[in-house]
């Protein structure tokens, strides 16, 4: 809790202004009862209709202030606070843009986004509030004693006797309520992993007949979540009746005693209208406290939730000072690279050390799981290496900037992935200021230039969320151009042409050629025939390097590329 105060400070003014106005509100709501004793006492009783007039005119003009000054610190303390909220959620949104992927496997995107909305209102609204009973409960409380000591000491014991019977409850119903609001926050995450994955993998639920089963988990979680809530408002709302029994047992015990000093001629009427209305105050006063006890730490767990990610440092920074590579083109060497993921046994890949040139084209081929994904996403730095180094334009990538190395990169990752917008906007995504000319034909040579004339508005036909009107080869071939856009200094695609038919697959390869000119190029793939051409061939096989060579001397030397080809091409082809 303490760690988001420094997010309070550009709200310092409104908040000060919110904590003179509440003082005001609080200062006149504890005048209000004397003067209306002093109407009983002096213009009631003795029958003088001019005071009664006057005081009473007084009163009410307080009573406005009172309301005019609650009015504006209801006002000024919204504000702050979703300024508050809003500062912080942005806050978190670029701190979790700095994460690498570790910290992605960490936390979850579920969880990330309960952390972003959820916590962060959570903290909000007990911001608020506290903005509102941290000057009024006290006051209330303090003032409230003050005063009703001034109009009678004795009666004030019956305070002495009703507030510890209120703590005490306020104490039990503390104790009960606090871990099941702690439990909560978790639930509540537990149910928006269920529901994101049920959103996302409706396709395979679908057709895998999986409803029933997905509803009952989701049902589970949320029937788990309910539980929790439904006890707590039980708490919560048993508190409230018990509260009015002692409220009105207090007020009674009052009158009672008051009676008789009345009686006595030790006390006047008015006066003990007054201190019901203050025993009423301190008695409120103590009820806030108790809701602020209650609200704080379920506030505090949202509030470890938030700082538990704004303190998580992405474990791949920036170096001190950066190496600004000398225009090397894009060379990319490896030097006994081994890398593993984190609680992982075996390491994903291992020892591998190659050498890529500007204007070759290097190809990785092995079966799924060998470790080609994991050492591609090595070179824009997703992960760090383990053991060795990673070069590029002759600097260890860890000794330039992310930006300056991922400027020299276009990147088509396994998972083709778009964003909502048109088509142009997604080409453009690689780089921002390109030209009409530069969108088309990087579209062209990513041979998607002909499914997008005949899409109905070209260019400017709008990607839905998560692409899913285009099909699988189309989203490929988009963020193929989307990489070609940026004319980068190395490209890599991975798996990049799984989804192309084999006549599509060549053509773009072709075309890529003579694009791709002075440029590095790494290609994944699975296919032989992808490769086959390929300056040098990489043969991945469980994280390690089984052969490296052109098509020609592999065939002779590596038997693991011989078993893939022969698995692939009909013999005429392999000759
Ligand atoms: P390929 O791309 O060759 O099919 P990958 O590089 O994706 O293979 O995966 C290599 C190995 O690393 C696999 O055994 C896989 O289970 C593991 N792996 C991949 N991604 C992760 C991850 N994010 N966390 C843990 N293990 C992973
Ligand atoms: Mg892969």
């Amino acid at each position: 809790m303490k760690k988001l105060l420094h997010f309070l400070k550009p709200f310092r003014l409104p908040i000060y202004l919110v904590l003179i106005l509440i003082l005001l509100q609080s200062l006149a709501e504890l005048y209000l009862p004397t003067l209306m004793s002093d109407i009983v006492d002096k213009g009631v009783v003795t029958g003088d209709t001019d005071y009664i007039w006057k005081i009473g005119g007084f009163m009410l003009l307080v009573a406005a202030g009172g309301m005019i000054c609650s009015i504006t610190a209801s006002y000024f303390s919204a504000r702050a606070a979703s300024g508050f909220g809003k500062s912080l959620r942005s806050k978190v949104f670029s701190h979790v843009g700095n994460f690498s992927l570790n910290e992605f496997d960490q936390f979850g995107t579920a969880s990330l986004i309960t952390r972003t909305t959820n916590d962060i209102t959570q903290v909000q609204q007990v911001f608020i509030m506290m903005l509102r009973m941290m000057v009024m409960a006290p006051m209330m409380c303090i003032g409230g004693i003050i005063m009703a000591l001034s109009k009678d000491t004795k009666l004030t014991l019956v305070l002495a006797v009703a507030i510890p019977v209120l703590i005490i409850i306020i104490l039990i119903v503390q104790k009960r309520a606090i871990p099941l609001f702690k439990a909560m926050q978790v639930k509540l995450d537990k149910l928006n992993r269920v529901l994101r994955e049920n959103l996302m993998g409706i396709r395979v639920i679908r057709s895998f007949n999986r409803i029933e089963h997905e509803k009952k988990r989701f049902d589970e979680a949320n029937w788990d979540l309910t539980q929790t809530a439904i006890k707590v408002n039980k708490i919560m709302a048993a508190m409230m009746p018990t509260m009015m029994v002692i409220l009105n047992l207090t007020t009674v015990s009052i009158i009672w005693f008051g009676g008789i000093r009345i009686s006595n001629g030790h006390m006047e009427v008015g006066d003990m209208m007054a201190f019901i209305q203050y025993a009423m105050q301190i008695m409120f006063s103590f009820l806030m406290l108790a809701m602020m006890f209650v609200m704080i730490p379920r506030a505090s767990v949202s509030a470890g939730r938030i700082v538990e990610v704004l303190e998580t440092t992405a474990d791949i920074q920036n170096p001190g000072d950066p190496i600004k590579p000398v225009d090397q083109l894009g060379q990319v060497e490896f030097q006994n690279v081994s890398f593993s993921y984190p609680g992982a046994e075996m390491p994903a890949i291992s020892n591998i050390s190659f050498k890529m040139n500007p204007g070759e084209v290097t190809a990785i081929i092995g079966g799924t799981g060998s470790g080609k994904s994991t050492l591609i996403n090595l070179i824009p730095r997703f992960y760090d290496v383990e053991k060795g180094k990673i070069l590029v334009s002759g600097t260890d990538v860890r000794e330039m900037t992310q930006e300056s190395l991922r400027q020299k990169i276009g990147f088509v990752p396994q998972q083709a992935i778009l964003f909502t917008g048109t088509i142009d906007e997604n080409i453009r995504y690689g780089k921002k200021d390109a030209s009409e000319d530069e969108v088309k034909h990087a579209a062209e040579v990513a041979q998607a230039a002909e499914f997008i004339s005949e899409m109905p508005e070209g260019y400017n036909t709008i990607i839905a969320q998560g692409g899913t009107n285009v099909s699988g080869g189309q989203k490929q071939r988009l963020s193929i151009a989307r990489a070609l856009v940026r004319r980068p200094e190395i490209y890599i695609f991975d798996d990049s042409f799984s989804a192309l038919d084999f006549k599509t697959d060549a053509k773009l390869r072709a075309a890529l050629k003579e694009e791709t000119g002075n440029s590095t190029v790494l290609i994944v793939a699975q296919r032989v025939s992808t490769i086959m051409d390929a300056d040098q061939i990489i043969v991945l096989d469980d994280g390690n390097i089984a052969g490296t060579g052109t098509h020609k001397q592999l065939m002779e030397t590596c038997r693991v590329y011989r078993e893939i080809v022969m698995s692939q091409l009909s013999e005429e082809e392999i000759v």
